[in-house]
């Protein structure tokens, strides 16, 4: 079946005209701070370059980059493990909870498990995760995937959260004060924190030269959890890789100013080998990564730092929300990842886009986001991967474009047809009409208007 998703998700979530209009605004509010964030530093656009041409060379070495990092981590203490997909990582957490007799797991936010769908795989094979990032929690409780990856439960207002807290941890009814919801979850983990034994964190730069790898928070989550448990699994998706620890700086300076425009993460926190008594794990993940890095067109989305900056300026997903990418990674970057690893499943996303270039403009590490979205359009229609109307509306189209005496009389027919029988146009079935008439017509076509006046 060819996926018709995301039209059909975007509608749902815009039948709350005041919930996407306070959407789109709360994006734009953090990406105009992502702007005075980046311009307060004049090397800004440097930094971009740097970045951009540090993960090219990661790329272009991933080989030796994993093999160097392998032998350094383990040379810390740390047990590294190798997954070629989602379920071969599922079954690695798993593996090493059971050998532990373990039956409950914090989680600080990781966008590879939600790729992996590692929550739902524990908690069918008898494992508890709490998720501790708040937002995430959040969602947890709302029993949603989060819609944003930095910010997951963008799409809630706080009177919603008030009442899931309501609901599930016992604040009075009708709170929704901030201050006070936080409180609440601050206590609610606290408990979580020091009763779990088992500890799992993504991982946002691990560096081949140390074998280290370094989470960032805003919350400290990762620590909490991590410092307290008997073990610590940390999952990475394989282009995670920077070569070299002072390489750290350029990654750190330009990911959370392009995220929430904050000049620095609150917690990047640096974990090179378990403590005296604790076990860390850290496991490689492939999932489709190495056949994406295999696509020539496609290969620099793998430089992406997941700051999100792509989403908050996107206006097709400012006013379409989260969710309505169905997967685990929203928004531009999400739609030229998805048809990686499904292009029938993912067909719909990488024309969820206006082309405008926004996204491209604000990515911190130059990822060429809207030519991939275009570029990925062409293979998906080459493919067969459109629906039947896009398919048989494309063919009409080039039968017409490609000659120029079909192209003007149907022009002549479109313009008649508009002035003398605008019914045959604007009605239910033509999709367009649905949120506007089609425009009124010109008196003539361009090539009619520029004979006569040139
Ligand atoms: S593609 Fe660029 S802007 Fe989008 S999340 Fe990744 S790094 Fe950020």
């Amino acid at each position: 079946m060819n996926s018709i998703k995301h039209p059909e998700l975007s509608t749902i979530f815009n039948e709350d005209e005041e919930r996407v209009n306070w959407h789109d605004d709360t994006l734009w509010w953090i990406r105009a701070k992502r702007d005075k964030a980046a311009h307060g530093i004049s090397e800004w656009e440097i930094l971009r370059e740097t970045a951009s041409q540090i993960k090219d060379n990661v790329l272009s070495n991933l080989h030796q980059y994993l093999i160097d990092f392998e032998a350094k981590a383990q040379a810390n203490g740390i047990v590294v493990h190798w997954a070629a997909n989602a379920e071969e990582h599922n079954k690695i957490v798993l593996s090493l909870l059971q050998k532990k007799d373990i039956h409950q797991m914090v989680k600080s936010k990781s966008m590879l498990t939600e790729e992996c769908h590692l929550n739902e795989y524990l908690e069918k094979n008898g494992i508890d995760v709490i998720d501790s990032d708040l937002g995430e929690r959040i969602v947890q409780l709302a029993k949603e995937p989060p819609s944003h990856i930095v910010l997951p439960c963008i799409h809630k207002k706080k009177e919603e959260i008030g009442q899931l807290f309501h609901e599930h941890l016992g604040t009075e009814f009708g709170i929704s004060d901030p201050q006070i919801l936080t409180e609440t979850a601050r206590l609610h983990l606290r408990e979580t924190f020091l009763t779990r034994r088992s500890a799992l964190t993504g991982v946002n730069f691990a560096i081949a030269e140390t074998g280290e790898f370094v989470v960032c928070t805003n919350e400290g989550n990762a620590d909490m959890g991590a410092h307290l448990a008997d073990i610590h699994i940390a999952s990475m998706g394989i282009e995670k890789l920077i070569p070299k620890k002072k390489h750290l700086s350029v990654f750190l300076r330009l990911l959370t100013r392009s995220a929430t425009g904050q000049p620095i993460t609150t917690y990047s926190s640096h974990f090179k080998k378990p403590r005296k008594g604790q076990e860390m794990h850290i496991i490689l993940v492939d999932n489709g990564r190495t056949v994406q890095l295999g696509r020539a067109d496609f290969r620099n989305s793998l430089k992406c730092i997941r700051c999100g900056a792509c989403m908050n300026t996107c206006p097709v997903y400012r006013r379409s929300g989260g969710h309505s990418y169905h997967n685990a990674i929203a928004g531009p970057i999400g739609a030229i990842l998805a048809p990686n690893l499904d292009m029938k499943e993912y067909a719909d996303l990488p024309f969820a886009s206006t082309l405008c270039g926004s996204c491209t403009n604000v990515c911190p590490v130059k990822i060429d986001i809207h030519d991939q979205l275009y570029k990925w359009r062409q293979v998906i229609v080459k493919e067969g991967n459109t629906t039947a109307a896009k398919t048989m509306a494309m063919k009409v189209m080039d039968f017409t474009l490609s000659s120029p005496t079909r192209y003007k009389l149907a022009g002549k027919i479109g313009r008649w047809t508009i002035k003398h029988a605008p019914f045959t146009v604007n009605n239910k079935l033509n999709l367009w009409f649905k949120n506007r008439e089609m425009p009124e017509a010109p008196k003539e076509s361009f090539s009619e208007w520029f004979k006569k006046n040139k």
